[in-house]
């Protein structure tokens, strides 16, 4: 059988592979890219971990279809059932190991090892949590009292008393984004205050209140957060926006060679491809603004480019076998089974 290599941008010599993309995250990115990948009849697998943050939205009311809001379970649950209908392979774990071979790649799960010639990475990031325990912690996203995305359901915290957990640029910025939903902004010190002069004069000037004690703890009471200070006293606020920061998922993808950006997020060029030929990202793992419909934009753009990008393939391994166009991986399977 004709085999072939992805080498810079062209396919030469062998190619025999588990599926022809594995796509590692089953987040918005990640099931979007596997619904159109599974209906250019390309046989993908998603390895997926669970506990990304579409799964921590209680629930989500900016994105477009959904006049009533939708929770992130929910709408997983939706996309892992139309990835599935149209063919794509799910697999709960985690990928463990990624390198780089001639044909493209290899994805170790466990003990489990998957080649593939396409690589998509979703795996998005993580939030820098507050100090409090995990399961108050999940229990304040649950109930809306803790919230991570103010482009997100700032609209929702409309005339709440709202804390901004974190005293530097970034929490500024948040606060001051927040003005304009909140009946009382107050910005929080996790431990240490960072404030430039200028940040400090502009949130005076909108109003926004400084807590000049660090918090020592947080809690739930009721309807509320509590902020602790350390310097004695409590604040009681109707939610809380942590503006601590996140750490993209970029592991897998820097071991390959994946260029990544001062923050951490992994580079790609408009076709969502990494300077690494083959391998692609989407999603929050991605530069760019961290939104389910972004992880969605990027990853049908991804998929598509993956599509080309296997189409090629496909044309230079007919040229292998002796002029005939190959078909794919996902058709001769479905030949097999008898549902072409
Ligand atoms: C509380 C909260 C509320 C939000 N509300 C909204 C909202 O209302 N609207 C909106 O547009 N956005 C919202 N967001 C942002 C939104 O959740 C993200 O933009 C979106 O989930 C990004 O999708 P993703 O697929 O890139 O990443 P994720 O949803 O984080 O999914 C990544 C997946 O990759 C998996 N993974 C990671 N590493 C591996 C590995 N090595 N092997 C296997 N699997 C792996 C994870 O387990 C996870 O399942 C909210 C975020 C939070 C935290």
């Amino acid at each position: 059988m004709a085999r072939l290599r992805l080498m810079g941008a062209e396919w030469v010599g062998e190619a025999s592979n588990d599926a022809e993309c594995v796509i590692i995250g089953g987040g918005p990115a990640g099931l979007t890219a596997a619904i159109y990948l599974a209906r250019f009849l390309r046989a993908c697998i998603v390895i997926d971990g669970g506990q990304g943050r579409a799964a921590s939205i209680p629930k989500s009311h900016n994105l477009a279809g959904f006049p009533d809001g939708v929770s992130g379970a929910d709408l997983l649950t939706r996309m892992n059932a139309q990835a599935l209908r149209h063919g794509a392979r799910i697999r709960s774990g985690m990928a463990e190991e990624l390198t780089r071979e001639a044909g493209g790649f290899t994805v170790r799960i466990g003990q489990q090892l998957l080649r593939t010639p396409t690589v998509l990475i979703a795996t998005g990031v993580v939030n820098h949590r507050p100090a409090m325990p995990p399961a108050v912690h999940d229990t304040a996203i649950s109930q809306g009292l803790i919230r991570y995305c103010p482009v997100c359901d700032g609209f929702e915290a409309r005339g709440m008393r709202i804390a901004v957990l974190g005293c530097d640029a970034h929490g500024a910025g948040e606060a001051e984004f927040l003005c304009r939903y909140g009946k009382r902004i107050t910005l929080l010190a996790q431990n240490t205050i960072d404030l430039l002069d200028d940040d400090r004069s502009r949130l005076k000037r909108l109003g926004v209140e400084i807590a000049e004690s660090p918090v020592r703890a947080l809690r739930i009471d009721g309807p509320h957060i509590i902020a602790e200070l350390e310097r004695g006293g409590e604040l009681r606020f109707d939610t809380l926006y942590p503006a601590l920061g996140t750490s993209p998922r970029n592991r897998l993808a820097a071991a390959v060679g994946a260029q990544v950006a001062e923050d951490g997020c992994i580079l790609t060029d408009e076709h969502q491809q990494t300077n690494v030929p083959g391998l692609f990202a989407a999603g929050d793992v991605v530069e760019g603004l961290d939104q389910i419909s972004v992880a969605m934009g990027q990853a049908a753009k991804a998929a598509t480019a993956i599509h080309n990008m296997l189409r090629e393939r496909d044309e230079a391994l007919g040229a292998a076998v002796g002029g005939l166009s190959a078909p794919s991986t996902r058709s001769e399977v479905d030949a097999a089974e008898g549902k072409g």
